[in-house]
């Protein structure tokens, strides 16, 4: 039996009602809001995201379904292509030696080993990747000690910077491969909204309050309230500084947005979780202690924290190991490096946010897991959720647009995990927003009805008044009566009307009700009245 793939799901019914319900009022409470909704390609060039979201985060190091935008695959073309070029100096290449999703193969001469990484586009992740097997080779082999190297097309090689540890060996690729296109399922909306900011210059609309509710992908390791195939909800306020992107005000705005947004769905236990990370000079002075602060004690911390002290030591902050607690307790904290303008925008924000009565907690330890955050960065959490508790975050990306090659556009925005705001309704919620039953079931009695039954049907479908109580359901000529009753009152319908020939010729229907039983004729033009009736 072919199943949906580990990480995805099937929304079903009437659990789809209650993603309904959530869309709709989302919709409500954005457009008091004046946000409009943007909706963006699901698949984006690597590109936006590695320079985006950033190279060393979790998401795009490791978790983003990427391919090339070709049938075959470019790497093992490029490996043949180096072989053809590169090959009379080796005597022989072993098969596939792999770190962390990142592929090389071993290639040996006379008196030396190397591992080639073929790669289009190498990053910081190659070279990691390749020091990884490296050590990993040394440590199974012994004896003699391997270069490294990458063999990338080369029309990209002149533009690569590169670990000097790390020989890069232009590779000529056959014409149609030089340029292949490297493509990602979204793993989040921020970087493709702001992507389509600077293609459409949408600057000159000033403020833009834009949304979006739809799919994202990571590889994450599935569990509950983690999947690989997951919605968000998300909002963005970005816009040149002169149209007022960069004021306090628009960060309040939004927090106070989305208190709103969680109470009128009913989810009251909320924590909003605030915290300002600093602009940039802010936080490479931060990170510049926090690195110093580290190197002592570093070594006794997991693998991972490791890894992060030397490439973005703020997010050892997100470390969720409980033995390395006690040292990241003293480590340098981000209140200390706000310089006084961070601070005044900071303070502004939560002043704000006291008047409007919107109740926060202040928590210097949140980083967001997203590189492009500076200052107001948040999350509301919810205590129901268990270990994934997070419902949704957010931040100010001031620098983003630039980043991306676009002029400076300030922004805020969050993003709300739709899966997880689904499983925080409350059960009273839940059932209010369940599928509505029929209001009623037409059944149409003996041969030749179905034609009259649909032409009723489509009659009664188109009244506003009648639908608003429910759906019109229609039945089969080949039921017989019995059947078409334990048909309708299993889906829970109200009344059943019968069409049959007798109905057709004088006019009038037979209607029943199904929970009071009582049963009576309506002449087709009162029918509508009727079944709208309140109870
Ligand atoms: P992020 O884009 O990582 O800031 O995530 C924003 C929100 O999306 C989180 O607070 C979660 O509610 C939700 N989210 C992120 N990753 C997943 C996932 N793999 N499965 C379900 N929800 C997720």
């Amino acid at each position: 039996m072919i199943k949906a793939v580990r990480g995805t799901r099937d929304l079903l019914p009437p659990e789809t009602a209650l993603w309904n319900f959530v869309e709709s009022a989302v919709r409500d409470v954005f457009r008091a809001y004046n946000f409009q909704e943007i909706r963006t390609p699901i698949f984006e060039e690597t590109e936006l995201f590695a320079r985006g979201v950033g190279e060393e985060t979790d998401i795009v190091s490791k978790e983003m379904y990427t391919w090339f935008d070709r049938g075959d695959d470019p790497e093992s073309i490029l490996k043949w292509a180096w072989w053809g070029q590169y090959g009379v100096k080796y005597s022989s290449v072993e098969g596939r030696v792999s770190s962390n999703g990142q592929f090389a193969f071993v290639a040996h001469a006379d008196n030396e080993t190397t591992i080639v990484a073929p790669k289009i586009a190498p990053g910081f992740s190659t070279v990691i990747a390749l020091r990884d097997i490296k050590s990993r080779w040394v440590s199974e082999h012994g004896t003699s000690i391997p270069k490294l190297a990458v063999a990338v097309p080369s029309s990209n090689a002149n533009s690569l910077n590169i670990q000097n540890d790390i020989e890069i060996m232009p590779t000529r690729m056959p014409h149609e491969y030089e340029r292949p296109q490297s493509v990602t399922l979204r793993p989040e909306n921020t970087a493709g909204v702001v992507r389509a900011y600077i293609e459409h210059k949408l600057w000159d609309r000033g403020l833009n309050k834009l949304f979006y509710i739809g799919p994202q992908f990571r590889r994450e390791r599935p569990q509950k309230g983690r999947y690989r195939q997951f919605y968000q909800i998300g909002a963005e306020i970005i816009g040149p500084a002169t149209a007022g992107s960069e004021s306090p005000a628009r960060d309040a705005e939004l927090l106070e947005m989305l208190a709103t947004l969680l109470n009128r769905l009913g989810i009251t236990e909320w924590t909003l979780e605030l915290n300002s990370i600093g602009s940039p000079s802010d936080r490479f002075a931060f990170n510049e202690a926090l690195r110093k602060a580290l190197e002592p004690v570093v070594g006794s911390m997991c693998v991972d924290c490791q890894r992060r002290a030397v490439t973005n030591p703020l997010r050892v902050l997100d470390c969720k190991v409980p033995e390395d607690q006690p040292i990241i307790e003293k480590l340098p904290r981000i209140t200390q490096f706000l310089s006084e303008a961070s601070r005044t925008h900071f303070d502004a924000v939560c002043e704000i946010l006291s008047k409007v009565e919107v109740p926060f907690t202040l928590n210097d330890r949140l980083v967001r897991g997203l590189d492009y955050y500076t200052r107001t960065a948040f999350e509301f959490t919810h205590g129901t959720l268990g270990a994934q508790n997070a419902i949704l975050g957010g931040g100010r990306y001031d620098g983003l647009s630039e980043a991306l090659g676009g002029p400076a556009a300030p922004g805020i925005g969050f993003a709300i995990g739709e899966d997880r705001l689904v499983m925080s309704l409350k059960a009273e919620t839940a059932a209010e927003a369940a599928a509505r039953a029929p209001i009623v079931y037409i059944a149409p009695l003996g041969a030749g009805m179905n034609a009259e039954a649909a032409r009723l049907a489509r009659e009664l479908r188109q009244h506003k008044q009648l639908v608003d109580c429910g759906p019109v359901e229609l039945g089969d000529e080949s039921f017989r009566l019995k059947k078409s009753f334990e048909t309708a009152s299993k889906l829970g319908t109200r009344y059943i009307l019968i069409v049959g020939e007798n109905e057709v010729k004088s006019g009038s229907f037979a209607l029943k009700n199904l929970a009071t039983g009582e049963q009576i004729s309506v002449l087709r033009n009162e029918l509508v009245e009727k079944i709208s009736q309140p109870q």
